[in-house]
């Protein structure tokens, strides 16, 4: 198991945004974290790298409990998170933005990057802030591997881009998931979730509510139409 939480908790202020929240990634496994607007999907992805800390439960990284650590030491131990608005440095070039993610030792390099993303390689000298938001996207993916993630968790990584980047992103989840990274997704776009998923978790109101394979998520309609509103 790479991922653990355990009745989790966490709060803004006075908004207990996070009620108890348990659910595994295990090793080299894709896993969703689906819901509606407001579920908490984001807050529970902060919660994990501890920049929104959690006031009760367990959080176990490849069986060593990380909550409380500060978001660095987290970092430290293979978990990498592509924030929704990606955190790309404009006024850097593509490979710059990439190298300030590489970490000694790590068996991600640039050429493994631009393995997965020619097109990084294409733009390799142009500045972060001249890509297409697809391409942004793919920066902000390459520089997370060059930290040698164990876990690689995406924020909405398609939300907003056109049908064919989007297939483009799907392949190279896929490629990354191969490699034998595991990832945890928070994305809308059901049919990208289950091209890619083993497993879904639906959060409502700061709990998971329903967990399942993706063969038995995709043939149950009513749980896409009861917590996700479509189906
Ligand atoms: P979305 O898809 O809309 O981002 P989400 O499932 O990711 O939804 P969160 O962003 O985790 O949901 O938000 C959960 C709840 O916490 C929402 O009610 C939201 O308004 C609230 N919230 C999120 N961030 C903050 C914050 N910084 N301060 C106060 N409340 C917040």
């Amino acid at each position: 198991m790479i991922l653990a939480l355990d009745n989790i908790h966490a709060h803004y202020g006075k908004s207990h945004v996070l009620q108890g929240v348990s659910f595994e990634v295990g090793d080299g496994e894709l896993v969703t974290l689906l819901g509606r607007n407001g579920a908490g999907k984001t807050t529970t992805l902060k919660s994990i790298v501890g920049v929104v800390p959690s006031t009760s439960g367990s959080i176990r990284f490849a069986g060593k409990p990380v909550q409380g650590l500060p978001p660095h030491v987290i970092a430290s131990q293979g978990v990498c998170l592509v924030p929704e608005h990606r955190g790309i440095f404009k006024l850097l070039t593509v490979e710059e933005n990439l190298l300030l993610g590489q970490r000694k030792r790590s068996p991600w390099q640039l050429d493994d990057v631009y393995r997965i993303f020619p097109r990084l390689k294409e733009r390799r000298t142009n500045g972060g802030g001249q890509l297409s938001g697809g391409e942004q996207q793919m920066l902000a993916i390459g520089r997370a591997l060059m930290n040698n993630p164990k876990l690689l968790m995406l924020d909405e990584p398609v939300e907003g881009l056109a049908p064919v980047i989007v297939e483009e992103i799907v392949s190279q989840l896929k490629t990354i998931k191969a490699a034998g990274v595991a990832i945890l997704l928070v994305e809308q776009n059901l049919e990208v979730c289950t091209q890619l998923a083993d497993r879904h978790c639906v959060l409502e109101q700061g709990r998971i509510v329903y967990t399942a394979d993706n063969a038995t998520f995709l043939a149950d309609e009513e749980v896409k139409d009861r917590y996700l509103g479509v189906g």
